[in-house]
């Protein structure tokens, strides 16, 4: 799990806010539930001790003390009703001291004498030796017979317990409620930024050649719908931009060619004409070379910005890449001839491919052309074609210089060459480009193994024909 996702970090902090608001909230509530629950039942002991005091004690000085104690065994009871009654006279003697309930929850000799209080009417939480506690409500009465103290109270034993249920039943629940409350949180989050995920997994293969695709835009009126809206126009603008590159570079090249060809004829001409000094033919001689280099650089240039404009294939036809390979290699035998480089072939079994066969030749042409350009004198070129797992593969190796591990990755890029001396009798570094973007556009692939001063193998790797073209 990813701890710093906005997924993570938002349920975690929401978990824990969640947990706080509730450990809050429910001691909150034990609190306040427990003193207003003790309050009440001191209310109802104090009104009882005041009842005693006010009909039973204030007429002790005609019926005497002794009746006093008679009445209140008779009509309170304490002993069944569970009750604390005791009632102190002014000097502290005790008149009446209730027995022991009958549960025996509490020994009402145990209980120690009221704290002297100005009060009239006064209250307490007495805790016992044995640790239980009583709530006691005190009322003090003056009569012509004397001033007593009454108490009344009850064992807190029943409250506790139910407040123990409570905390039991809050301690269980909270992480429940909080795991209920986060899990659904969890996947409320999952649920909002899902569409992030489908915008990055879109946005990750939109390359330039895919550039008129669009982002998905999730039609939820939020943030991120506003994103992949203002993501898209900027794809738009991209695209727009990009197009008009490719467009600038076709116009350019196929501007550039007529009067190039133009030039070279001229020049050819010019070369030609036996009145002219040597010297004279021999520059004329260099500026044709350098012409010829220009048209190929722009012919090159040409052919890459009609396969990046993707145009229609329609001269797709099945055949055998393993016969266009000797073809080729026969017709560019004379180039390694003048280099003393032998060229050799094997094509054991028929390699079917379908594709436009011009430019499948022209792959054949610049590998093979590099391959013989980039060898030494006396080193040998071979070229194989194979199949391989519903693939035409073909190999050209040479024992040529070699290419440099840290330039493999980048010759197949346009413009780039391993060095710049080296390849000035060579093209602009567009030759492997366009062999690249010809495989691509067959489906295929093409990747290179080298090793310096040993050789280079190119490997292309084509599907085989069945009848589909790749799209
Ligand atoms: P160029 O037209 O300059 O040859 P390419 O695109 O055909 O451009 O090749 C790019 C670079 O890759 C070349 O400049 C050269 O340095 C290197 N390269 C290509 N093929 C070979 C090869 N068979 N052996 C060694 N180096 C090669």
């Amino acid at each position: 799990m990813n701890t710093r996702s906005i997924h993570f970090r938002l349920t975690v902090w929401y978990a824990g806010l969640l947990t706080v608001v509730f450990v809050l909230l429910g001691a909150l509530l034990f609190l306040q539930l427990k003193h207003s629950l003790e309050a009440t039942v001191l209310t109802t002991q104090a009104r009882r001790a005041e009842q005693i005091a006010e009909t039973l004690l204030a007429n002790v000085n005609q019926t005497g003390e002794p009746y006093v104690v008679n009445e209140i065994k008779d009509l309170y009871e304490p002993e069944v009703s569970g009750r604390f009654l005791r009632v102190t006279r002014k000097d502290g003697s005790v008149l009446y001291l209730s027995g022991p309930p009958n549960d025996q929850g509490f020994d009402p000799n145990e209980v120690p004498a009221a704290a002297p209080s100005a009060k009239r009417e006064f209250t307490r939480r007495q805790a016992l030796p044995d640790g239980r506690a009583l709530l006691i409500a005190a009322f003090r009465t003056a009569t012509a017979g004397g001033s007593y103290v009454v108490e009344v109270g009850v064992s807190a034993l029943p409250i506790e317990k139910m407040f123990d249920r409570l905390l039991l039943l809050l301690g269980l629940g909270l992480p429940v409620v909080v795991l209920i409350a986060v899990s659904g949180g969890y996947l409320l989050v999952r649920r909002a930024l899902a569409p992030v995920d489908r915008i990055a997994g879109k946005a990750e293969v939109i390359t330039q050649h895919n550039l008129s695709e669009r982002l998905p835009v999730a039609r939820t009126g939020d943030e991120l719908e506003r994103l992949s809206i203002a993501l898209n126009h900027m794809i738009t603008r991209l695209d727009d931009a990009f197009q008009n590159s490719k467009r600038f570079v076709a116009d350019a090249s196929h501007e550039l060619r007529t009067p190039l060809t133009v030039l070279r004829g001229e020049l050819e001409h010019l070369v030609r004409d036996a009145r002219l000094a040597q010297d004279h033919r021999d520059r004329l001689g260099s500026l044709l070379e350098e012409v010829e280099r220009l048209t190929k650089i722009v012919e090159r240039l040409f052919a890459l910005s009609r396969l990046d404009a993707g145009e229609a294939q329609t001269e797709w036809v099945p055949f055998d890449l393993g016969e266009l390979v000797s073809t080729t290699a026969e017709q560019m035998a004379l180039l390694a001839e003048d280099k003393k480089i032998v060229i050799s072939c094997e094509a054991a079994e028929r390699a079917a491919v379908e594709g436009d066969r011009a430019r499948l030749k022209q792959v054949v042409v610049n590998l093979l052309d590099n391959a013989i350009q980039y060898t030494p004198e006396g080193g040998a070129v071979h070229l194989k074609v194979s199949t391989f797992n519903g693939h035409a593969v073909l190999e050209v190796t040479d024992t040529g210089a070699g290419i440099p591990a840290e330039a493999v990755p980048h010759v197949f890029d346009r413009f780039f060459r391993v060095d710049q001396t080296r390849s000035r009798e060579g093209g602009a570094g567009l030759g492997l480009a366009i062999v690249k973007s010809i495989c691509h556009a067959h489906g295929g692939t093409v990747e290179v193994e080298s090793a310096v001063g040993r050789g280079s193998r190119f490997r292309v790797k084509l599907p085989s024909a069945n009848g589909q073209h790749p799209q």
